[in-house]
């Protein structure tokens, strides 16, 4: 816990976090100031209850004025290392916090972290479930789109706080210690904002710097990179594994075992989990090593895995028309989430792909998978630098919106294939975020469906 009271404190940009980490501030008696470099009306609600509360902002740009002479600055993730504010706040040698540091120093309960380039919201989503199945009070927050700040006053000693932690939150992250901290699996992601590979692993090896002995590290131990960010951290370190006895939870057929109390002993089974593909195993895994540490029973691991049915667009089914499946995979912004789509259904497919991508090497799709993909519809900003990366090894279709993009897979499908949304890139070229454009996809499907019932 800090002492505010009568501090001053800037937050840099006025997201949900920022605004979220406004309000813990001003409750606890800081002065705070707000400078975004946005100035578009959809800041206007946020501004109006931060000027009824005495905060001093500036829209459409940062100025020094605005860090100089505070005595902290808090970052918000979408606000980049090399930004004006963090360099000025870094030469004055103003503390530095983030949003997820700022809610860690408040935090009576224990704190799960999830981090990983794929899976952490499904991983995090149940996690929570269990926790829950189990008699354990939990609060599941953070990157997953509710942020941290604002739940962290409501958290009690006996509560656990599941927080969904991107590489951008970890990156201003100094002495955030989570109880467990999982990392799922590493793969080339954000390499937009993060200048290499390298940078971006010793980033998420961020997650479990501060822990302790006491602590918790988990890691996939199927993955070629994760086990390597354990190295060098005082946590134990526990294992999930697919194909492998570890220490930790793994499977053996259908059946997951573990061996955390020192004795192999069956935990639960997969029979009747819902979610497609070997990657929500994965995740699934992950959970279980992380519930049972808890002090989650296995029968209620096991309820949940029974009753979970994953999150929309992540590989969700929509629609069957005339033998042709639809699913929305519309969260996945890299190579490796989509073949991970591609594996988990069978084919043939017809992959919809394309948007702002994150300086991705495309190249990566040709895979011995990309064999199961008959045709790729290329849409939004990145869809000539695909069709270059893949030629010569699928054939490629260019269409100007996502609704042509459906109608031109479904007059090249046939029964018994799917036309499966997985753009491996960022919707913001085109769409508000991921959850709008898999949302329009959706609305393109349903009209498609009404035509042929009405061409009927
Ligand atoms: P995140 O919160 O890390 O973005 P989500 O659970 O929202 O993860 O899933 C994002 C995308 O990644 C979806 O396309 C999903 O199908 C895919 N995905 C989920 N889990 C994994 C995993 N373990 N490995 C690879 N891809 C995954």
């Amino acid at each position: 816990m800090i002492n505010l009271s009568g501090k001053k404190v800037t937050v840099v940009g006025l997201g949900k976090s920022g605004l979220s980490a406004c309000q813990l501030l001003l409750r606890e008696g800081a002065e705070v100031f707000v400078s975004e470099a946005r100035s578009d009306p959809s800041l206007k609600q946020a501004a109006e209850v931060l000027t009824r509360k005495g905060v001093s902002m500036e829209f459409g740009g940062h100025t020094r004025e605005w860090i100089r002479g505070k005595d902290l600055v808090v970052m918000s993730p979408g606000v980049p290392f090399s930004s004006p504010p963090f360099q000025w706040a870094q030469s004055e040698k103003i503390p530095i916090l983030s949003e997820i540091e700022l809610g860690y120093l408040f935090c009576k309960g224990k704190i799960i972290a999830v981090t990983g380039s794929n899976g952490k919201s499904t991983t995090v989503t149940l996690l929570g479930k269990m926790l829950e199945e189990g008699g354990k009070r939990s609060f599941v927050c953070g990157n997953i789109g509710e942020p941290f700040c604002n739940h962290v006053l409501k958290v009690s000693e006996k509560d656990w706080v599941v927080l969904e932690v991107s590489s951008f939150q970890l990156e201003q992250c100094h002495s955030f210690k989570p109880h467990i901290a999982i990392l799922l699996n590493l793969s080339p992601n954000h390499l937009d904002r993060h200048p290499s590979l390298e940078n971006y692993i010793s980033v998420k090896r961020r997650i479990a710097q501060c822990q302790k002995k006491e602590d918790y590290f988990l890691l996939n131990a199927d993955d070629p990179l994760a086990p390597e960010v354990g190295k060098g951290s005082l946590s134990q370190k526990r294992y999930f594994s697919r194909t492998k006895k570890v220490k930790g939870v793994f499977l053996k057929g259908r059946d997951i075992f573990s061996s955390l109390n020192g004795r192999e002993e069956k935990v639960c089974t997969f029979q009747g989990f819902r979610l497609p593909g070997s990657h929500n195993e994965e995740n699934a895994l992950a959970a279980i090593v992380a519930a049972l540490l808890a002090g989650v029973k296995p029968f209620a691991v096991q309820k949940t895995l029974a009753t979970f049915e994953g999150l929309p667009h992540r590989i969700e089914f929509v629609e069957e028309i005339e033998g042709v499946r639809f699913v929305d995979d519309s969260k996945s912004t890299t190579v490796a989430s989509t073949l991970r789509a591609i594996d988990a259904l069978s084919g043939p497919l017809l992959l919809i792909a394309g948007g702002r991508e994150k300086n991705e090497d495309f190249r990566s799709l040709q895979h011995p998978l990309l064999k199961k993909v008959k045709r790729i519809f290329l849409i939004g900003e990145a869809k000539e630098k695909i069709r270059s990366a893949l030629a010569g090894s699928v054939e490629t279709t260019l269409a100007a919106t996502l609704e042509e993009a459906v109608a031109l897979a479904f007059e090249a499908s046939q029964a018994g294939e799917t036309v499966l949304l997985s753009p491996m890139c960022t919707s913001f070229d085109m769409f508000r975020d991921f959850e709008e454009r898999g949302d329009h996809f959706k609305e393109n499907v349903a009209m498609l469906k009404a035509r042929k019932l009405h061409a009927c």
